[in-house]
């Protein structure tokens, strides 16, 4: 039977094949523009690369003389082969020149002339025409409206008008088009909308936090149903489209909580994409049957093998994630033929829209249709407009409904689209490349599938699983939580019950590994909700200072000659620990310091990165080292702990920076007297708890919450201290550095200070910056965690041919975020730390308002209710407005100072000079963030933007261990880098011996 099957699909697929000899899509016809580049594109990765890149930035050059200097600079360099129709022009002088700009307006019709084949027209009116060739030619559509990232809620209103107006302009003129296929009655084949309409999840809400997936799901459909409604009263279909990884469930949660809304239950035109090309597609289709099934719900199935192979690599990678998608094109063409079948084998309750362009793909669909015997109204061809034009012409002509995906709108937010169907045809894998540009036979293009996986057989395992802990692999960073997977959530939303039932937490100081219990205590509560008390914490005094620091000198010599591997594997046991308490040591941060779900998970993460890279930064430069091999002489260079270190930490990364410093101390082989910001405490001893389950000798980790004012000088002065490292304002490290520097009668040696101070990072924006990218990243740089960072921006520098776009999508994006307490994952913004924070930062707004003008200022005061016990008499709040002021000049105190909070200060500039000159002129060197699409400007801001951590179409916080070392110069610290390779050498002495071997003229030869 299978055999016979393969039989009859191979017959059908040359059948198919026959009907497409002799034709070519548009796009491979190497006499026009388009198919002339492409084929250069397919021959060279490099050139692909620039041209890809370019395509992608044309829309944002307004001007010839930009499209000229862009052209330059993408296609100028000598290194990169130019077909010969590219070279006249591009290499020529001065972008300004006559013949310049001739190319560049050659190569801008062009480029419109591509789009143009991919893209039906920039209106829905504009598309009337092409939409209407389409059915004559006996071909249904499913119009999509290309729209720009959504980032703010006027965006995605105005998306979900367009929609609205795309039903109503469709709607006006479908009785003017005769039914498709002879069919008897108004519907296309007799049982089709002739409205089919494609939506895009992402387009409905620009606030989609997989964290607040319930949320989420409930704002999108604010927007969705409407557009749903819609198509009931026109009678149209309407599919939802299928995004990337960090979208799918939301979307399939979305698409299956609108059908159970009564109104649309019984409605039987709608469906929703299936990616192929997903390892957990088939459970996600047995799922979506099994609930149709049960809700009694008629719905289509897109089958589709999916767009964005390349980018789900990449996300995965680089979060550390398992990949989503299977690794090898032979089993997403498996996968989709045996989830074709499924769909079809329940045809009772779902229709197949198969979209693809692959023959092996359609001729398995044709037959397994005929071999389930299913009714014809079951089952569709989609096909990509633009695309593998012959493709739906066989289709046509083998009598099978074919439809059209439509594309409308603008050249600028279609790129994206435009750039994708580039990648696909261009790709090595690709069906139409293979056919159409490389001529590969009909027997070969219509494998089986599974037999080319019993040739190749894939990799066992989905890559990118868990980091393993100590020194057997190499670092890998700590994942962070997937917030997709309802798992996370869940298990989340109880640890953050657990924890508050934990609280107030009694914190006792721990010296030589004793409990140690103070009169005085500090309170600490939570920002949110000033009356909840998250700890009693001791406060210790001068005197257990002293105590602590002998604690401390008396663990030392047994602490440095404790092998370092041995060092090495607390860390690693402490880590391991810090893994199983993942949720619980998150939550507690959201109570206690405020931050938001991904910010409180993103520093437990960052502590368990130090543990992990620290350990294997001590194996790696433990081992003494050898140096020259000049016979007769051994020579060692190896290092030392200098003795006790003082850790002062901040409040801000409360687990993450104390833990980077304390283990970095640790595992170097010197003993901390540690002390955790006031306003941390309790997570402060999150450290001490750790260290002490993985059974640290007493007096190595002495941990002594108090008040810096108390007890801050007397730490850094003691003599016995050798190195103190600190986190913190500038004013604090200037003053302990200054301190440190007095060398005391009975100082043992001459204190050492790491400082990593603050910051006023800037932002520059370009001129042609990708504002979909920019917006989104400005935002979090700027207001993630309240703006409590000293790696977030304050400075938002933008050149003035980009100013108006700008500061229209940020304004709104800024007005459409979510504030309030933390707690609630849906709001991205709560209040600060303290009362003397908010009062801080409120007086830089009132300093704002005189020097700039504000173009946000987010005054909606917050629900601050939330689990506040009502007998309590509330507390002021901790809120401050997230603001943004524009007209702000570089000599401005906004301009210069750090804020430390939801401040944003804007300033226009003429062009990349000026901004950079702003960018570098203030005290600061911390960090600093460009997003430009222009290869000039970006390489002379990677050799100008003098900062400590320079991002470049990124945003400028959230540093990795390993993978940003980070730390800045000037007046933002003084040090290595945290989380780089010579971060470990500043905890530690060199010490060289040599050793003359030679006695008598006789040396060991084994040296
Ligand atoms: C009408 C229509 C609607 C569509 N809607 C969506 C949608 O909502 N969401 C969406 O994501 N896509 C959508 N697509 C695009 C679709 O997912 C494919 O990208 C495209 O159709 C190419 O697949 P193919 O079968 O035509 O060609 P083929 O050349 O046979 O297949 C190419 C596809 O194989 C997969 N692939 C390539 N290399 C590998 C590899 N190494 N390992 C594993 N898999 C690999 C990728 O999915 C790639 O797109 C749609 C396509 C059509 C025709």
């Amino acid at each position: 039977m299978a055999a016979d099957f393969e039989g009859r699909l191979q017959e059908t697929g040359k059948r198919l094949y026959q009907l497409i000899e002799g034709e070519s899509p548009t796009l491979f016809q190497k006499q026009y523009w388009t198919g002339k580049v492409l084929d250069w594109c397919m021959r060279d990765d490099a050139f692909r690369v620039q041209m890809f890149r370019f395509i992608d930035v044309f829309p944002y050059l307004t001007q010839l003389e930009t499209i000229t200097r862009h052209l330059q600079e993408y296609f100028g360099r000598p290194e990169l082969k130019l077909p010969s129709a590219l070279q006249w022009g591009i290499r020529v002088g001065s972008s300004t020149s006559f013949t310049a700009k001739m190319v560049a307006k050659s190569f801008a019709d062009n480029i419109s002339s591509m789009a143009g084949q991919f893209i039906l027209g920039s209106t829905p009116q504009e598309a009337l025409a092409p939409l209407e060739r389409l059915r004559s030619l006996g071909m249904g559509f499913t119009a999509d409206l290309l729209g720009e990232a959504v980032v703010s809620e006027s965006e995605a209103e105005a998306y979900f008008q367009r929609y609205l107006e795309l039903f109503g302009v469709l709607h006006d003129v479908q009785d003017r088009w005769p039914a498709l296929g002879e069919s008897p009655t108004e519907l296309d084949w007799g049982h089709s909308p002739k409205i089919n309409v494609s939506v895009k999840a992402s387009g409905m809400y620009s606030q989609m936090r997989a964290c607040a997936f319930d949320h989420t799901v409930a704002m999108a459909k604010e927007r969705l149903r409407p557009l749903f409604r819609k198509a009931v009263e026109t009678g149209a279909f309407v599919n939802l489209d299928m995004e990337h990884h960090g979208l799918k469930n939301l979307t399939l949660s979305l698409y299956r909580s609108l059908l159970e809304e009564a109104e649309f239950h019984d409605y039987p035109h709608t469906g929703i994409a299936l990616q192929c090309y997903r390892r957990d597609s088939e459970a996600d289709l047995n799922e979506l049957l099994q609930w149709a099934r049960d809700r009694k719900i008629r719905f289509t199935v897109r089958l589709v093998k999916g767009a964005y192979w390349d980018s789900e690599l990449i996300w995965a990678q680089q979060s550390n994630w398992p990949i989503p998608v299977f690794a090898h094109k032979h089993e997403t063409d498996a996968n989709f033929e045996k989830l074709a079948r499924i769909i079809l084998q329940h045809h009772e309750i779902t229709r197949l829209a198969c979209a693809s362009h692959n023959l092996r793909a359609l001729a398995t669909v044709i037959e397994a249709a005929k071999d389930l015997q299913i009714p014809s109204e079951q089952i569709e061809f989609q096909v990509l407009y633009g695309m593998g034009e012959p493709i739906r012409n066989a289709l046509r002509k083998a009598g099978l409904p074919v439809r059209v995906y439509a594309p409308i709108g603008d050249m600028l937010p279609g790129m994206a689209y435009l750039v994708r169907r580039l990648l696909e045809n261009t790709a090595n894998e690709s069906f139409l490349r293979q056919k159409f540009a490389q001529g590969v036979a009909v027997e070969a293009l219509l494998r089986n599938p599974l037999d080319l996986l019993r040739e190749q057989p894939p990799p066992s395992e989905a890559p990118g699983t868990t980091p393993e802990s100590g020194a057997k692999s190499p670092f890998q960073n700590e994942p962070l939580w997937d917030w997709t997977l309802a798992e996370h959530r869940e298990r989340f939303s109880q640890a953050l019950g657990r924890v508050r039932k934990s609280l107030p937490r009694m914190v006792s100081a721990f010296i030589a590994g004793k409990a140690v219990q103070t009169d005085r205590k500090i309170y600490s509560v939570n920002p949110n909700a000033p009356d909840e008390v998250v700890g009693l914490v001791a406060a210790a005094d001068k005197s257990h200072v002293e105590q602590a620091i002998q604690a401390a000198s008396a663990a030392f010599p047994g602490w440095r000659e404790t092998g370092y591997r041995d060092r090495a594997e607390f860390l690693f046991a402490a880590a391991e620990r810090a893994r199983k308490m993942r949720y619980d040591l998150a939550a507690l941060q959201v109570f206690e310091v405020g931050k938001a779900w991904s910010e409180a998970d993103a520093d437990v993460c960052e502590a368990i990165d130090f543990l992990e890279y620290y350990g294997r930064e001590m194996l790696r430069l433990g081992q003494p080292r050898r140096m020259g091999q000049v016979p007769g002489e051994l020579s060692h260079l190896l290092y030392e702990p200098k003795g006790v270190c003082v850790v002062i930490a901040p409040w801000n990364f409360p687990l993450a920076i104390s833990m980077g410093m304390t283990s970095a101390a640790i595992a170097a082989g010197n003993t901390v007297v540690y002390k955790p910001a006031s306003q941390s405490p309790v997570i402060g001893s999150m450290i001490y708890d750790l260290f002490e389950e993985v059974r640290l000798p007493p007096g190595v980790l002495n941990f002594l919450p108090g008040s810096g004012s108390e007890i801050g000088d007397v730490l850094v002065s003691h003599p016995e201290v050798a190195l103190i490292a600190f986190t913190g304002s500038r004013e604090t490290g200037l003053h302990i550095i200054e301190l440190a520097a007095k060398t005391s009668r009975y100082a043992r040696g001459i204190k050492h200070v790491i400082a990593e101070m603050g910051g006023k990072n800037a932002i520059i924006v370009d001129a042609d910056a990708d504002l979909d990218e920019a917006v989104i990243h400005i935002l979090q740089s700027a207001f993630g965690y309240q703006g409590q960072k000293c790696s977030a921006c304050s400075r938002l520098i933008v050149l003035e041919d980009n100013y108006d776009r700008l500061i229209e999508r940020l304004r709104s994006a800024a007005e459409s975020i979510d504030l309030g307490p933390v707690e609630d994952p849906k709001n991205f913004m709560g209040a600060v730390i303290e009362p003397a924070a908010r009062d801080k930062i409120l007086s830089y707004i009132a300093i704002g308002k005189e020097e700039g003008t504000i173009l946000v200022q987010r005054d909606d005061s917050p629900d601050t209710s939330v689990s506040r016990p009502s007998s309590l008499v509330p507390r002021p709040s901790f809120f401050v407005p997230l603001t943004i002021f524009t007209d702000i000049r570089p000599e401005h105190r906004l301009a210069r100072e750090e804020i430390f909070g939801p401040v944003l200060a804007i300033m226009k500039v003429k062009d990349f000079e000026e901004a950079l000159a702003v960018a570098n002129g203030t005290q600061y060197a911390l960090t600093g963030a460009i997003f430009s699409r222009s290869p000039e400007n970006i390489a002379r801001a990677r050799r100008e933007f003098r900062v400590g951590n320079l991002y470049i179409n990124r945003g400028c916080t959230g540093a990795l261990v390993h993978r940003h070392p980070f730390g800045g110069f000037k007046m933002s610290g003084v040090g290595s880098k945290a989380g780089g390779p010579d971060y470990l050498l500043q905890f530690m002495v060199p010490r060289n011996i040599a050793e003359n071997t030679l006695r008598r003229g006789f040396a060991p030869s084994s040296e």
